[in-house]
Order: C-alpha cells, then structure tokens, then sequence
C-alpha cells in the first residue's frame, strides 16, 4: 500500500512527536485529540521541536515550515477517513483505547491498517474489537520520539505477515531502527526494563543504598546514561506502577510484584518529575 496520509490520534507528548516525524519524513498528517486546546498545544510543541533541530543544522528552516503545513489538526475523526494508515496514542486506558479503535474501525477504509503505540496494553486485545485484526499492530515508539531510533514493532495473535512488513518499513522510512516482538505484557521493552526500576526501588526502600548511590552505579558501572531511580521519575511514578501491575496482572508471577514505596510513593501524589517530587526534588 502507498502510505501518504497518516492519522495519529492522541496529540500528548507521544502524539505530538509521532506526528513531528511523520511530518518531517514528508507525510501528510492528520493529527486528532479530544479539544482544540490539546491540539494548539501539540503544534507548539512540534514548532519548538522542528527549531530545535533548524538550530542544529538537521533540518532547515524551509524543512520546518514545510513539515508544519503538513499537519492537520481535527477533532472531528471523520477526518481520519482519507487516511491510508492511523497510530493511535491516546491516553492508556483500556476503556478509551477500546472506544478509540471501535470508532477507527468505523471511520477508516477498510483496508487500512490501524496501530497502536500502547506500553502495555495487548495489541491481541485492541485487534479482536475491530472487523480486522488481521490489521492492527503495535507500534512502539519511545520518549523523545523525534531523537529515539527504537521502535517495537508488535505482532498480535492475528496480525498477518503483510501487515507487518507495511509497519517495519514504515519504521525505516522514519529513520528508525524496527524491532520485531511478539504480544506479551509489556513486550520487551517494559518487560525487561520495569524490574529493573522496581528493584532498584526496593534497594532505597531496605536502605541497601540512597536513590543517588543506585543510580551513580548504573552510571558509572553500566555506562547507562541515567540511573534507574531518575529514570522512574522521568518516566512518572504512577506510570511505573501501572505498568509492574499489568507485568503482575499478565504473567501471574510473583516477582513482579511493585515495590511497596513505590505505591506509598503514588499514594503519596509523588510522581516524579511531572509532580516536583519523586525519588528526586524538581
Ligand atoms: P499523554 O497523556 O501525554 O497524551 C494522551 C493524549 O490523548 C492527550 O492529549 C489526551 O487528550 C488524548 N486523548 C485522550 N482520549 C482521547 C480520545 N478519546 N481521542 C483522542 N485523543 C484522546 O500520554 P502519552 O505519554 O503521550 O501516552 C500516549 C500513549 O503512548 C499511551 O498509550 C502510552 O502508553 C504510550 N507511550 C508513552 C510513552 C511515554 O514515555 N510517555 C512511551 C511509549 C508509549
């Protein structure tokens, strides 16, 4: 199929950089939320973003403004039905992915395919509520989507092989680098990841260590760029522990079982770096 006219619904802070580089790769975008404020708010962002990559020489300023006129804003999704593929990125809830896809189903010709840049939830699951799961798979970007090369491209149970291939070219296309995984509660990525971050919350918790201790270690002895516990907090506690809830939920194994201060964190409204206060002061 010859993709030209991309949907990509939920303009948040993954909907605003999925839409930047579509855009910016020479798509034409129609980007959708729920209210005109959320969609000022994502053209904002994209323009300061497409500058930031002007000052340094990526792009230039003809790219940006051409890039911008690319996109479209609506918050009509029968906007979305001259589109020849849909990301959906809206908030991660199962009950608003569910309305979400049910409505794409509907509004899109038939033949599209409709995908999903879910953390956790099951791409299987998205699939069977529309008239083509052959058709819906997962595409996983990842925070700052314009700077971040990964993307999880995720098969559920019934996307077929022609699906796939459309979504991994797609990826290239973009400049990213596809990575192929199969359903399952939190892929690779968050499956891998997660407990890394809860049981290095645990470390804090028995006072193995401080939260700067842990992190110095995973700096300077795994060369990773950021700690495990200022990563939490980029990340958002509440995130965090949604997540180790549907690794404990899907995998019914014990050892996912979220950190106790992680919860009383939560509890507590310490989000991390989108509430001032995590593991870390902001
Ligand atoms: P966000 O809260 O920044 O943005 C979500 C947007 O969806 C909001 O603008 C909201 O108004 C909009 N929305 C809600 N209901 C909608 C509807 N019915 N129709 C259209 N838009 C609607 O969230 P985010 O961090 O951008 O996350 C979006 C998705 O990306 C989630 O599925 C999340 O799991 C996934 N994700 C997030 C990250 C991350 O680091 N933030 C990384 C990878 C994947």
């Amino acid at each position: 199929m010859n993709i030209q006219r991309v949907g990509v619904v939920g303009a948040g802070t993954m909907g605003n950089g999925i839409a930047h580089v579509f855009a910016r790769g020479g798509f034409h975008v129609v980007l959708c939320d729920v209210e005109q404020r959320f969609l000022d708010r994502a053209l904002g962002m994209i323009a300061k973003n497409l500058d930031r990559e002007v000052s340094k020489n990526k792009i230039t300023a003809d790219d940006k403004a051409s890039a911008l006129a690319r996109i479209r804003p609506a918050t009509d999704r029968g906007q979305l039905s001259d589109c020849d593929f849909v990301i959906e990125a809206a908030t991660e809830k199962f009950d608003i992915k569910t309305e979400i896809f049910r409505d794409l189903d509907r509004v899109t010709r038939p033949e599209i395919i409709l995908a999903s840049n879910t953390s956790s939830i099951s791409i299987t699951k998205l699939a069977a509520l529309t008239k083509r799961p052959e058709k819906v798979i997962g595409m996983h970007f990842f925070n700052p989507v314009p700077v971040m090369k990964l993307v999880e491209v995720i098969r559920g149970l019934a996307t077929s092989q022609e699906t796939f291939t459309v979504v991994r070219d797609l990826s290239v296309k973009l400049e990213k680098t596809p990575v192929e995984v199969n359903d399952a509660p939190g892929f690779v990525s968050n499956r891998v990841l997660m407990p890394l971050l809860n049981e290095a919350m645990y470390t804090v918790m028995e006072g193995v260590a401080t939260a700067e201790a842990v992190d110095e270690v995973f700096k300077l002895g795994m060369n990773h760029p950021m700690g495990p516990l200022t990563l939490a907090d980029f990340i958002g506690l509440d995130v965090c522990l949604d997540i180790m809830r549907v690794l404990q939920n899907g995998l019914g194994d014990p050892k996912y079982r979220p950190c106790p201060l992680l919860i009383k964190m939560v509890d507590a409204g310490w989000l991390g770096r989108k509430s001032g206060r995590g593991f870390y002061t902001y």
